[in-house]
């Protein structure tokens, strides 16, 4: 049930909250600390300044989730603060917590599915639909449809829709200026973009993600950083593995800034979960390039998180 995993993923966020950043980790201790307050600025937006204009409650607001880091980050937040939203609404109340109904079975969520993209992260977005309990709006996929005609289509299916929540940060191309909320731009359809996630960096989502033990995109473990479609995406060149290793090992080449929260993560199994890749997707990639990569998240430098993106759509 929704309910059951609003609850846990305000559990992981608490959980992440609550690390004594100082001492528990020498190495990546002030991402941790950064992460925390990154956390809380997001949770300020949701609560105080969205949840307050917007009834996440009742259809007006909807998820933009197309599986990547971003998105998958920003919706543990956005399930955990309503989760606290829920209880909030129920403060003062003469009944018990479990005499109340969360008031959302599914969480309304919208796909634009208007590129080729890997088989891969087509199955992650159908895990997260059950993982999360999303009710995915999915656009007929036509790659004659720009972004916003296909936002149009998703109104008139969606005419209650006021705002959309979008995992853009400022370092996204054309993100610099962008605002926690705002409206559209004139040439698209009329809604409010609700933005929480802006100042992020690629290391704080990543130590986050990994500290949640929640399952991720495999095509992150093959050392993908940024999801575009098969045809403009390829492994991040930063992250090759300069051959020959010798008799190193992969995990010897260089060190993860984040074996800290892999190792403690929410789950307690000190492992990383991520999709299956598919086969075709595996041999498209290892076509491409056959050297070994280092998985996506040991690339921390924001400038170099779409090195892999061969072109960019405008
Ligand atoms: P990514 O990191 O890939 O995506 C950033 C976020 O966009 C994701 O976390 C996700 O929330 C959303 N998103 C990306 N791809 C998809 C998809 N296929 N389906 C659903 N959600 C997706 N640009 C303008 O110039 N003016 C606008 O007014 C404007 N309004 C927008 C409203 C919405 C609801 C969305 C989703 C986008 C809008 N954009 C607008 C485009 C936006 O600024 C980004 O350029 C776009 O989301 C692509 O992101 P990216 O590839 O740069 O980064
Ligand atoms: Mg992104």
């Amino acid at each position: 049930m929704l309910q059951d995993v609003a609850l846990n993923c305000y559990n992981i966020v608490q959980s992440y909250l609550s690390i004594d950043a100082e001492s528990a980790v020498a190495t990546t201790g002030d991402v941790i600390k950064q992460t925390q307050e990154s956390i809380q600025l997001s949770r300020r937006y949701l609560l105080q300044d969205i949840f307050t204009r917007w009834d996440p409650f009742n259809g007006e607001i909807s998820f933009s989730y197309n599986g990547g880091k971003d998105c998958q980050v920003l919706l543990i937040i956005y399930l955990g603060c309503l989760w606290e939203f829920f209880l909030m609404s129920i403060q003062g109340s003469q009944y018990d917590l479990q005499f109340h109904m969360f008031p959302l079975q599914q969480l309304p969520t919208v796909y634009i599915d208007q590129e080729d993209t890997f088989l891969t992260a087509q199955d992650f977005l159908q895990r997260s639909v059950e993982r999360y309990h999303l009710s995915l709006y999915e656009s007929a996929k036509d790659k004659q449809v720009d972004m916003p005609s296909a936002f149009k289509s998703f109104l008139s299916v969606h005419p209650e829709t006021q705002a959309i929540i979008i995992g853009i940060r400022h370092t996204d191309p054309f993100g610099e200026t962008l605002q926690p909320i705002q409206k559209t731009d004139p040439s698209w359809p009329q809604f409010y973009r609700l933005q929480p996630l802006l100042h992020w960096n690629l290391s704080q989502i990543w130590s986050f993600l990994l500290y949640s033990g929640e399952e991720v995109c495999g095509l992150y473990e093959m050392g993908f950083t940024s999801l575009g479609s098969v045809n403009n995406t390829l492994r991040n060149p930063y992250l090759r593995i300069p051959e020959p290793i010798g008799s190193m090992t992969k995990a010897e080449t260089e060190h993860s800034d984040f074996q800290w929260e892999i190792e403690n993560n929410y789950r307690g199994d000190s492992n990383m979960h991520c999709n299956e890749i598919n086969e075709n997707d595996l041999n498209t990639i290892k076509q491409h390039d056959s050297s070994e990569f280092h998985p996506g998240w040991y690339l921390t430098k924001d400038e170099w998180e779409r090195a892999g993106r061969l072109a960019r759509k405008v």
